[in-house]
């Protein structure tokens, strides 16, 4: 029975391993999927994990079109058992709608893994849609914390290490090695934190500053 699964989770929480990892589990029981990659943080056309782990992929821009893309490899011969995309909160709504159709009209299971919220605290358009159309919504289960030790459900972007919450929604930048990608400026990064320290802006950069992180250890009685 295909279905439309959204894998969620912060930036650190390791969305590109697992949609490896779900690539190799079914590729290994004889099942041929198409990976697809948004924005991928080494350049276009490969999902690289942060574990070192890579695979090639299809870029996915925004004209794009999931259905085209599937119906053409099936008419051409080729089997396709299932789809892994990344950085699906990239998507647009209509390429989303796409994923859902795949699902229901060519029985091909989908995966998506992908961001809930921007750096401004508001669903990404691709990610919203995900929410509304897939048969099921899961939320990672390895954590990536606060510098204060609590879980990190916000993602926070930084210019040259100061906090925004205003600018353009899409810039890929890394959480640890920034200025990896040469069309990025290097003063552009992102970092995940607890709701409490994204509200007040209090990156690990400022809590370092004023003493509060104490070799990343949490804070008891924060
Ligand atoms: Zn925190």
């Amino acid at each position: 029975m295909a279905e439309l699964t959204f894998w969620t989770g912060t930036m650190d929480a390791g969305k590109s391993t697992l949609a490896l990892q779900t690539n190799h589990n079914h590729a290994a029981r004889g099942r041929v999927g198409i990976i697809f990659v948004s924005n991928d943080r080494t350049g276009p056309a490969v999902l690289t994990s942060r574990l070192g782990l890579s695979h090639a992929a299809i870029e996915v821009d925004e004209d794009f079109n999931f259905w085209t893309y599937t119906v053409d490899s099936l008419t051409h011969g080729s089997k396709v058992d299932y789809l892994i995309c990344d950085e699906a909160q990239f998507y647009t709504p209509s390429q989303v709608e796409q994923l859902a159709k795949i699902v229901d009209e060519l029985r091909i299971e989908v995966f998506c893994f992908g961001i809930l919220t921007d750096f401004r605290t508001r669903l990404f358009p691709g990610a919203a849609r995900l929410v509304e159309l897939a048969d099921r919504t899961e939320v990672l289960q390895v954590e990536a914390l606060c510098w204060c030790g609590k879980r990190a459900t916000h993602n926070a972007r930084t210019e040259n290490g100061v906090m925004v919450t205003e600018g353009e929604v899409i810039v890929v930048g890394d959480v640890e090695e920034v200025g990896a990608i040469p069309d990025v400026p290097p003063e552009i990064a992102y970092e995940v934190l607890c709701r409490q320290h994204h509200r007040l802006a209090m990156t690990t950069a400022r809590a370092r500053e004023a003493g509060r992180v104490n070799d990343r250890e949490p804070l008891p009685f924060d």
